[in-house]
């Protein structure tokens, strides 16, 4: 869930609050007014990792690692089966 900047229009205090993006706008904490408008910056929790084209090409990445490492152990098994058998 991102931290949206909050302005309120009848005081002017700028807040931050935690909250969904199709959630109307929260009260004033300052004045209590209902008329407060999100500000463009959005700012994304501090306690989340980021979950971006990156962290998922990195996870692709480890995968095929994982994947040519297997491949590899099957053929060596396999080349040693081979050399066993008579
Ligand atoms: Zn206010």
């Amino acid at each position: 869930m991102p931290i949206y900047e909050f302005e309120c229009e009848g005081c002017g205090a700028v807040f931050e609050e935690l909250v969904a993006a199709d959630v109307a706008a929260p009260a004033c904490p300052e004045c209590g007014a209902e008329r407060t408008r999100r500000l463009m910056s959005a700012v994304s929790a501090p306690s989340r990792m980021p979950r971006g084209a990156g962290v998922r090409s990195d996870e692709s990445r480890r995968r095929e690692k994982v994947a040519a490492r297997q491949d590899r152990i099957t053929e060596s098994r396999k080349r040693r089966a081979a050399g066993e058998k008579p």
